[in-house]
Protein backbone atom coordinates (compact mmCIF):
# COMPACT_ATOMS: atom_id res chain seq x y z
CA UNK A 1 0.00 0.00 0.00
CA UNK A 2 1.12 3.68 -0.75
CA UNK A 3 0.09 6.74 1.22
CA UNK A 4 0.41 9.66 -1.54
CA UNK A 5 0.06 13.16 -0.33
CA UNK A 6 -1.41 16.22 -1.95
CA UNK A 7 1.33 18.41 -3.60
CA UNK A 8 2.02 21.77 -2.15
CA UNK A 9 -1.30 23.43 -2.12
CA UNK A 10 -2.07 25.65 -4.58
CA UNK A 11 0.13 24.20 -6.66
CA UNK A 12 -0.17 21.38 -9.85
CA UNK A 13 3.58 20.49 -9.54
CA UNK A 14 6.52 21.51 -8.01
CA UNK A 15 8.30 24.84 -7.85
CA UNK A 16 11.21 24.70 -10.50
CA UNK A 17 13.91 27.41 -10.13
CA UNK A 18 16.51 27.53 -12.85
CA UNK A 19 19.85 28.21 -12.59
CA UNK A 20 19.57 31.71 -12.69
CA UNK A 21 17.13 32.59 -10.09
CA UNK A 22 19.16 30.55 -7.25
CA UNK A 23 22.28 31.14 -6.14
CA UNK A 24 23.60 27.45 -5.39
CA UNK A 25 26.54 26.82 -7.61
CA UNK A 26 27.73 23.48 -8.89
CA UNK A 27 31.33 24.06 -8.39
CA UNK A 28 30.95 24.42 -4.39
CA UNK A 29 29.41 20.82 -4.44
CA UNK A 30 31.79 18.24 -3.43
CA UNK A 31 33.18 16.75 -5.96
CA UNK A 32 32.79 13.08 -5.21
CA UNK A 33 28.75 13.96 -4.36
CA UNK A 34 29.19 15.19 -7.98
CA UNK A 35 29.97 12.36 -9.60
CA UNK A 36 27.96 10.17 -7.70
CA UNK A 37 25.36 12.09 -9.00
CA UNK A 38 26.15 11.98 -12.60
CA UNK A 39 26.67 8.33 -12.77
CA UNK A 40 23.62 7.82 -11.46
CA UNK A 41 22.17 9.64 -14.22
CA UNK A 42 24.07 8.16 -16.66
CA UNK A 43 22.84 4.93 -15.56
CA UNK A 44 19.65 6.16 -15.80
CA UNK A 45 18.63 6.49 -12.22
CA UNK A 46 16.99 9.65 -11.52
CA UNK A 47 19.31 11.72 -8.67
CA UNK A 48 19.53 14.88 -6.48
CA UNK A 49 21.21 16.31 -4.18
CA UNK A 50 19.07 17.10 -1.06
CA UNK A 51 19.11 17.91 2.86
CA UNK A 52 21.02 20.46 4.56
CA UNK A 53 23.54 20.82 1.73
CA UNK A 54 21.00 22.30 -0.64
CA UNK A 55 19.74 24.55 1.66
CA UNK A 56 22.88 25.89 3.51
CA UNK A 57 24.45 26.03 -0.32
CA UNK A 58 21.46 28.37 -0.84
CA UNK A 59 21.79 30.51 2.09
CA UNK A 60 25.47 30.85 1.13
CA UNK A 61 26.86 28.40 3.62
CA UNK A 62 29.33 25.78 3.49
CA UNK A 63 27.28 22.23 3.67
CA UNK A 64 28.81 19.75 6.61
CA UNK A 65 27.67 16.82 4.10
CA UNK A 66 26.08 15.94 1.05
CA UNK A 67 23.30 13.51 0.56
CA UNK A 68 22.00 12.03 -2.70
CA UNK A 69 18.15 10.82 -3.34
CA UNK A 70 17.85 8.47 -6.28
CA UNK A 71 15.40 6.03 -7.33
CA UNK A 72 18.33 3.57 -7.82
CA UNK A 73 17.37 0.92 -4.85
CA UNK A 74 20.39 0.39 -2.04
CA UNK A 75 21.13 -3.56 -4.01
CA UNK A 76 21.81 -1.32 -7.45
CA UNK A 77 23.49 1.47 -5.91
CA UNK A 78 25.80 -1.13 -4.67
CA UNK A 79 26.38 -3.05 -7.55
CA UNK A 80 27.37 0.16 -9.53
CA UNK A 81 29.73 1.62 -6.73
CA UNK A 82 32.17 -0.60 -5.11
CA UNK A 83 32.94 1.48 -2.68
CA UNK A 84 29.24 1.74 -1.21
CA UNK A 85 28.08 -0.09 2.20
CA UNK A 86 24.72 -0.55 2.89
CA UNK A 87 23.71 0.59 6.43
CA UNK A 88 21.00 1.12 8.69
CA UNK A 89 18.70 -0.98 10.55
CA UNK A 90 15.42 2.13 10.23
CA UNK A 91 16.10 2.92 7.03
CA UNK A 92 18.51 0.88 4.61
CA UNK A 93 20.58 3.33 2.78
CA UNK A 94 24.03 3.42 1.45
CA UNK A 95 27.33 5.05 2.27
CA UNK A 96 29.46 5.34 -0.56
CA UNK A 97 33.00 5.91 1.53
CA UNK A 98 36.12 7.53 -0.01
CA UNK A 99 39.52 8.19 1.41
CA UNK A 100 40.23 10.71 4.33
CA UNK A 101 36.90 9.41 6.06
CA UNK A 102 34.82 11.29 3.74
CA UNK A 103 31.26 9.29 3.69
CA UNK A 104 28.47 10.48 0.76
CA UNK A 105 24.89 9.25 1.78
CA UNK A 106 22.87 7.94 -0.40
CA UNK A 107 19.01 6.92 0.07
CA UNK A 108 17.12 5.79 -2.17
CA UNK A 109 13.30 7.60 -2.54
CA UNK A 110 11.06 7.00 0.06
CA UNK A 111 7.41 7.33 1.50
CA UNK A 112 6.18 7.60 5.15
CA UNK A 113 4.88 3.80 6.14
CA UNK A 114 1.18 3.59 6.09
CA UNK A 115 0.11 4.72 9.42
CA UNK A 116 -0.83 1.64 11.74
CA UNK A 117 -4.15 0.87 12.15
CA UNK A 118 -6.75 2.55 14.77
CA UNK A 119 -6.03 0.42 18.06
CA UNK A 120 -3.77 -2.00 15.78
CA UNK A 121 -0.81 -3.24 18.22
CA UNK A 122 1.38 -1.89 15.21
CA UNK A 123 4.66 -3.52 15.08
CA UNK A 124 4.44 -5.79 11.70
CA UNK A 125 4.48 -2.39 9.68
CA UNK A 126 6.87 -1.73 7.34
CA UNK A 127 9.44 1.17 8.26
CA UNK A 128 9.17 2.32 4.90
CA UNK A 129 8.18 2.02 1.72
CA UNK A 130 10.03 3.41 -2.01
CA UNK A 131 8.59 6.07 -3.31
CA UNK A 132 8.30 8.90 -5.87
CA UNK A 133 10.75 11.94 -5.47
CA UNK A 134 7.54 13.99 -4.24
CA UNK A 135 6.63 11.13 -1.60
CA UNK A 136 10.52 11.50 -0.41
CA UNK A 137 10.11 15.58 -0.40
CA UNK A 138 6.62 14.93 1.81
CA UNK A 139 8.39 12.52 4.54
CA UNK A 140 11.04 15.00 5.49
CA UNK A 141 11.31 16.81 8.36
CA UNK A 142 10.68 20.38 7.60
CA UNK A 143 10.48 22.25 4.11
CA UNK A 144 13.89 23.60 4.26
CA UNK A 145 15.47 20.36 4.30
CA UNK A 146 13.48 18.77 1.60
CA UNK A 147 14.65 20.91 -1.36
CA UNK A 148 15.96 18.76 -4.65
CA UNK A 149 19.06 20.26 -6.56
CA UNK A 150 19.27 18.03 -10.04
CA UNK A 151 22.93 19.12 -11.26
CA UNK A 152 22.00 18.02 -14.76
CA UNK A 153 20.02 21.06 -15.19
CA UNK A 154 21.14 22.84 -12.63
CA UNK A 155 18.06 23.80 -11.04
CA UNK A 156 16.51 23.61 -7.52
CA UNK A 157 13.02 21.11 -7.26
CA UNK A 158 10.73 22.26 -4.50
CA UNK A 159 7.34 20.30 -3.79
CA UNK A 160 7.05 21.48 -0.39
CA UNK A 161 7.22 25.15 -0.36
CA UNK A 162 11.18 25.14 0.85
CA UNK A 163 12.31 27.93 -1.31
CA UNK A 164 9.52 30.31 0.21
CA UNK A 165 10.35 29.63 3.69
CA UNK A 166 14.18 29.82 2.45
CA UNK A 167 13.30 33.23 1.80
CA UNK A 168 11.20 34.21 4.17
CA UNK A 169 13.63 32.62 6.93
CA UNK A 170 10.63 30.74 8.68
CA UNK A 171 10.96 27.35 9.93
CA UNK A 172 7.97 24.96 8.50
CA UNK A 173 7.11 21.35 9.47
CA UNK A 174 6.03 19.30 6.58
CA UNK A 175 2.27 18.40 7.26
CA UNK A 176 0.89 18.24 10.36
CA UNK A 177 3.25 19.47 13.01
CA UNK A 178 1.69 17.44 15.95
CA UNK A 179 0.88 14.38 13.79
CA UNK A 180 4.39 14.28 12.60
CA UNK A 181 6.27 14.98 16.34
CA UNK A 182 4.20 11.92 17.16
CA UNK A 183 5.19 9.63 14.42
CA UNK A 184 9.20 10.85 15.07
CA UNK A 185 9.60 13.17 18.23
CA UNK A 186 12.96 13.43 17.18
CA UNK A 187 11.66 16.00 15.07
CA UNK A 188 10.61 18.79 18.20
CA UNK A 189 14.69 18.48 18.90
CA UNK A 190 15.27 18.91 14.63
CA UNK A 191 13.04 21.44 14.75
CA UNK A 192 14.69 23.48 17.40
CA UNK A 193 18.03 22.60 16.17
CA UNK A 194 17.52 24.56 12.59
CA UNK A 195 15.61 27.35 13.89
CA UNK A 196 18.35 28.38 16.35
CA UNK A 197 21.14 27.52 13.89
CA UNK A 198 19.81 29.10 10.84
CA UNK A 199 18.55 32.01 12.82
CA UNK A 200 15.03 31.24 11.56
CA UNK A 201 11.21 31.79 13.07
CA UNK A 202 9.11 29.07 14.60
CA UNK A 203 5.78 30.53 14.80
CA UNK A 204 3.37 30.57 17.40
CA UNK A 205 1.32 27.60 16.01
CA UNK A 206 4.67 25.59 15.86
CA UNK A 207 5.75 26.73 19.15
CA UNK A 208 2.38 25.45 20.69
CA UNK A 209 2.98 22.17 19.17
CA UNK A 210 6.50 21.67 20.33
CA UNK A 211 5.39 22.79 23.68
CA UNK A 212 2.44 19.74 24.00
CA UNK A 213 4.78 16.93 22.64
CA UNK A 214 7.61 17.52 23.63
CA UNK A 215 7.60 14.89 26.40
CA UNK A 216 7.85 12.41 23.98
CA UNK A 217 11.33 12.37 23.49
CA UNK A 218 11.92 10.34 26.73
CA UNK A 219 10.60 7.80 25.16
CA UNK A 220 13.29 7.65 22.03
CA UNK A 221 15.77 5.32 21.55
CA UNK A 222 19.08 6.38 23.69
CA UNK A 223 20.78 6.24 20.79
CA UNK A 224 19.44 8.37 18.76
CA UNK A 225 19.06 10.89 21.54
CA UNK A 226 23.01 10.86 22.09
CA UNK A 227 23.87 11.13 18.30
CA UNK A 228 21.07 14.40 17.76
CA UNK A 229 22.81 15.68 20.98
CA UNK A 230 26.13 14.86 19.70
CA UNK A 231 25.45 16.80 16.09
CA UNK A 232 24.17 19.78 18.31
CA UNK A 233 27.60 20.07 20.48
CA UNK A 234 29.57 19.40 17.48
CA UNK A 235 27.84 21.34 15.21
CA UNK A 236 27.72 25.16 14.42
CA UNK A 237 25.83 27.94 16.52
CA UNK A 238 25.35 25.35 19.94
CA UNK A 239 25.14 27.94 21.90
CA UNK A 240 22.30 29.70 19.90
CA UNK A 241 21.03 25.20 19.66
CA UNK A 242 21.11 25.22 23.35
CA UNK A 243 19.74 28.62 23.98
CA UNK A 244 16.56 27.63 22.31
CA UNK A 245 16.63 24.09 23.51
CA UNK A 246 16.23 25.98 27.31
CA UNK A 247 13.87 28.45 25.91
CA UNK A 248 11.49 25.18 24.86
CA UNK A 249 11.94 23.27 28.13
CA UNK A 250 13.95 20.77 26.32
CA UNK A 251 16.93 20.39 28.69
CA UNK A 252 15.65 18.58 31.73
CA UNK A 253 14.09 16.36 29.42
CA UNK A 254 17.38 15.43 28.29
CA UNK A 255 19.63 15.59 30.90
CA UNK A 256 17.45 14.98 33.92
CA UNK A 257 18.60 16.72 37.34
CA UNK A 258 21.59 18.59 35.49
CA UNK A 259 18.97 20.21 32.64
CA UNK A 260 16.94 20.96 35.39
CA UNK A 261 19.67 22.69 36.92
CA UNK A 262 20.54 24.88 33.78
CA UNK A 263 16.98 26.24 32.99
CA UNK A 264 16.33 26.96 36.39
CA UNK A 265 19.50 28.97 37.37
CA UNK A 266 19.76 31.40 34.62
CA UNK A 267 23.78 32.54 36.06
CA UNK A 268 25.05 28.85 35.88
CA UNK A 269 23.31 28.47 32.48
CA UNK A 270 24.50 31.85 31.04
CA UNK A 271 27.84 30.44 31.76
CA UNK A 272 27.50 27.52 30.20
CA UNK A 273 26.07 29.62 26.98
CA UNK A 274 29.49 31.56 27.13
CA UNK A 275 31.25 28.54 27.31
CA UNK A 276 29.93 27.10 24.18
CA UNK A 277 30.24 30.68 22.39
CA UNK A 278 34.11 30.10 22.58
CA UNK A 279 33.77 26.59 21.35
CA UNK A 280 31.70 27.76 18.41
CA UNK A 281 34.43 30.39 17.56
CA UNK A 282 36.96 27.82 17.30
CA UNK A 283 34.93 25.69 15.09
CA UNK A 284 34.45 28.47 12.96
CA UNK A 285 38.22 29.14 12.82
CA UNK A 286 38.42 25.76 11.41
CA UNK A 287 39.42 24.25 14.50
CA UNK A 288 37.14 21.47 15.54
CA UNK A 289 36.73 20.48 19.15
CA UNK A 290 36.48 16.97 20.16
CA UNK A 291 32.92 15.82 21.87
CA UNK A 292 34.59 15.41 25.54
CA UNK A 293 35.22 18.75 25.71
CA UNK A 294 32.19 20.13 24.51
CA UNK A 295 30.54 18.34 26.88
CA UNK A 296 32.64 19.37 29.58
CA UNK A 297 32.26 22.71 28.41
CA UNK A 298 28.38 22.73 28.15
CA UNK A 299 28.08 21.06 32.01
CA UNK A 300 31.11 23.08 33.58
CA UNK A 301 28.77 25.46 35.17
CA UNK A 302 26.96 22.68 36.89
CA UNK A 303 29.99 20.25 37.62
CA UNK A 304 32.12 23.14 38.96
CA UNK A 305 30.07 24.68 41.96
CA UNK A 306 29.41 21.31 42.95
CA UNK A 307 33.08 20.27 43.75
CA UNK A 308 33.57 22.99 45.53
CA UNK A 309 34.46 21.39 48.51
CA UNK A 310 34.97 17.95 46.97
CA UNK A 311 38.06 16.91 48.85
CA UNK A 312 41.52 15.46 47.16
CA UNK A 313 39.02 13.26 44.79
CA UNK A 314 36.14 15.02 43.31
CA UNK A 315 36.18 11.52 40.48
CA UNK A 316 33.54 9.64 42.72
CA UNK A 317 31.93 12.46 44.06
CA UNK A 318 31.06 13.78 40.20
CA UNK A 319 30.17 10.14 39.05
CA UNK A 320 27.66 10.14 41.56
CA UNK A 321 26.06 13.12 40.82
CA UNK A 322 26.14 12.28 37.12
CA UNK A 323 24.26 8.73 37.92
CA UNK A 324 22.04 10.81 40.29
CA UNK A 325 20.82 13.51 37.46
CA UNK A 326 19.03 10.72 35.79
CA UNK A 327 20.25 11.86 32.26
CA UNK A 328 17.92 10.88 28.98
CA UNK A 329 20.66 11.19 26.63
CA UNK A 330 23.26 8.65 28.22
CA UNK A 331 26.74 9.34 27.03
CA UNK A 332 28.39 6.05 26.32
CA UNK A 333 30.82 4.94 29.31
CA UNK A 334 33.68 5.93 27.91
CA UNK A 335 33.07 9.72 27.06
CA UNK A 336 31.33 9.70 30.44
CA UNK A 337 34.36 8.99 32.17
CA UNK A 338 36.24 10.64 30.03
CA UNK A 339 34.45 14.06 30.82
CA UNK A 340 33.97 13.29 34.56
CA UNK A 341 38.07 13.54 34.61
CA UNK A 342 38.52 16.47 32.74
CA UNK A 343 36.08 18.17 34.83
CA UNK A 344 37.78 16.09 37.91
CA UNK A 345 40.58 17.10 37.16
CA UNK A 346 40.25 20.78 35.88
CA UNK A 347 38.57 21.28 39.17
CA UNK A 348 41.79 20.61 40.81
CA UNK A 349 43.81 22.79 38.90
CA UNK A 350 41.48 25.86 39.57
CA UNK A 351 41.46 25.49 43.25
CA UNK A 352 45.65 25.40 42.68
CA UNK A 353 45.13 28.59 40.34
CA UNK A 354 43.44 29.99 43.84
CA UNK A 355 45.45 28.97 46.33
CA UNK A 356 48.51 28.25 44.69
CA UNK A 357 48.76 24.70 46.03
CA UNK A 358 49.51 23.14 43.05
CA UNK A 359 50.89 19.31 42.57
CA UNK A 360 52.48 19.42 39.66
CA UNK A 361 52.42 15.36 39.12
CA UNK A 362 49.13 15.69 38.00
CA UNK A 363 50.73 16.39 34.60
CA UNK A 364 51.54 12.85 34.65
CA UNK A 365 47.42 12.45 34.53
CA UNK A 366 46.44 11.22 30.98
CA UNK A 367 43.70 13.88 31.02
CA UNK A 368 46.14 16.65 32.48
CA UNK A 369 45.73 18.77 28.71
CA UNK A 370 42.25 18.43 28.66
CA UNK A 371 41.93 19.49 32.04
CA UNK A 372 44.33 22.31 31.84
CA UNK A 373 42.96 23.74 28.27
CA UNK A 374 39.40 24.21 30.14
CA UNK A 375 40.87 25.68 33.31
CA UNK A 376 42.29 28.28 30.77
CA UNK A 377 39.33 28.40 29.06
CA UNK A 378 36.81 28.58 31.95
CA UNK A 379 39.13 31.25 33.43
CA UNK A 380 39.81 33.38 30.25
CA UNK A 381 37.07 33.03 28.13
CA UNK A 382 38.83 32.21 25.72
CA UNK A 383 41.27 29.01 24.37
CA UNK A 384 44.95 29.66 24.74
CA UNK A 385 46.94 30.56 22.13
CA UNK A 386 50.39 29.89 20.86
CA UNK A 387 53.07 30.00 23.68
CA UNK A 388 49.89 30.77 26.51
CA UNK A 389 48.87 28.09 29.03
CA UNK A 390 47.47 27.14 32.41
CA UNK A 391 51.18 26.80 33.42
CA UNK A 392 51.74 30.09 32.65
CA UNK A 393 48.42 31.48 34.15
CA UNK A 394 49.70 29.94 37.52
CA UNK A 395 53.17 31.28 37.45
CA UNK A 396 51.98 34.76 36.92
CA UNK A 397 49.45 34.22 39.67
CA UNK A 398 52.33 32.72 42.04
CA UNK A 399 55.66 34.15 40.86
CA UNK A 400 57.55 33.33 44.13
CA UNK A 401 56.47 29.79 43.64
CA UNK A 402 58.85 26.98 42.74
CA UNK A 403 58.95 25.66 39.05
CA UNK A 404 57.12 22.98 37.83
CA UNK A 405 58.35 19.57 38.86
CA UNK A 406 60.79 21.08 40.76
CA UNK A 407 60.92 22.56 44.30
CA UNK A 408 59.24 20.51 46.47
CA UNK A 409 60.51 17.60 47.91
CA UNK A 410 58.12 14.71 46.50
CA UNK A 411 56.39 12.38 49.09
CA UNK A 412 56.69 8.84 48.11
CA UNK A 413 53.44 7.53 47.86
CA UNK A 414 53.13 4.24 49.93
CA UNK A 415 51.81 1.27 47.88
CA UNK A 416 50.77 -1.05 49.92
CA UNK A 417 48.75 0.22 53.03
CA UNK A 418 50.42 -0.94 56.19
CA UNK A 419 48.70 -2.89 58.36
CA UNK A 420 48.19 -2.59 62.07
CA UNK A 421 49.70 -5.46 63.71
P1 LIG B 1 23.09 18.86 8.78
O1 LIG B 1 23.67 17.57 8.22
O2 LIG B 1 23.72 20.08 8.26
O3 LIG B 1 22.90 18.85 10.26
P2 LIG B 1 20.73 17.90 7.44
O4 LIG B 1 19.42 18.58 7.18
O5 LIG B 1 21.46 17.38 6.24
O6 LIG B 1 21.58 18.94 8.23
P3 LIG B 1 20.76 15.20 8.43
O7 LIG B 1 20.64 14.72 9.83
O8 LIG B 1 22.03 14.95 7.69
O9 LIG B 1 20.46 16.75 8.49
O10 LIG B 1 19.53 14.61 7.61
C1 LIG B 1 19.45 14.66 6.19
C2 LIG B 1 18.02 14.91 5.74
O11 LIG B 1 17.20 13.80 6.10
C3 LIG B 1 17.34 16.12 6.38
O12 LIG B 1 17.65 17.30 5.67
C4 LIG B 1 15.87 15.75 6.25
O13 LIG B 1 15.40 16.02 4.97
C5 LIG B 1 15.90 14.27 6.46
N1 LIG B 1 15.65 13.87 7.87
C6 LIG B 1 16.58 13.69 8.84
N2 LIG B 1 15.99 13.30 10.00
C7 LIG B 1 14.66 13.25 9.75
C8 LIG B 1 13.51 12.90 10.54
N3 LIG B 1 13.63 12.57 11.81
N4 LIG B 1 12.29 12.95 9.93
C9 LIG B 1 12.17 13.28 8.62
N5 LIG B 1 13.21 13.61 7.84
C10 LIG B 1 14.45 13.60 8.38
MG1 LIG C 1 23.27 16.24 6.40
Amino acid sequence: MEETRPAAPGRGGPLILPRAEHSLSRRDIDPDALKILFRLQRLGFTAYLTGGAVRDMLLGRKPKDFDIATDARPNQIRKYFANAFIIGRRFRLAHIRFRGGKVVEVATFRSDPPPPPEGGAGGSAPLYVFGTPEQDAWRRDITVNALFYDPTTASVIDHVGGVADLRQGRIRVIGDAGARFREDPVRVWRVIRYAARLGFAIDGELAAAIRAQRELLGGCSQARLYEEFSKDLLGARARDVFALHREFGILRLLLGGIGEALENDGRMFAASLALLAVADAEKEAGRAPGLDELVALLLWPWAGPRLGTGGPDPFPLLKKAFLDAGMVVSLPKGLRAQVIDVLALAVRLLRALGDGNMRWSVRQRPNYEPASRLCFMITQGRVPEEGESFELLFQKAFPGRPPMGGGRPRRRRRRRPVTPQ
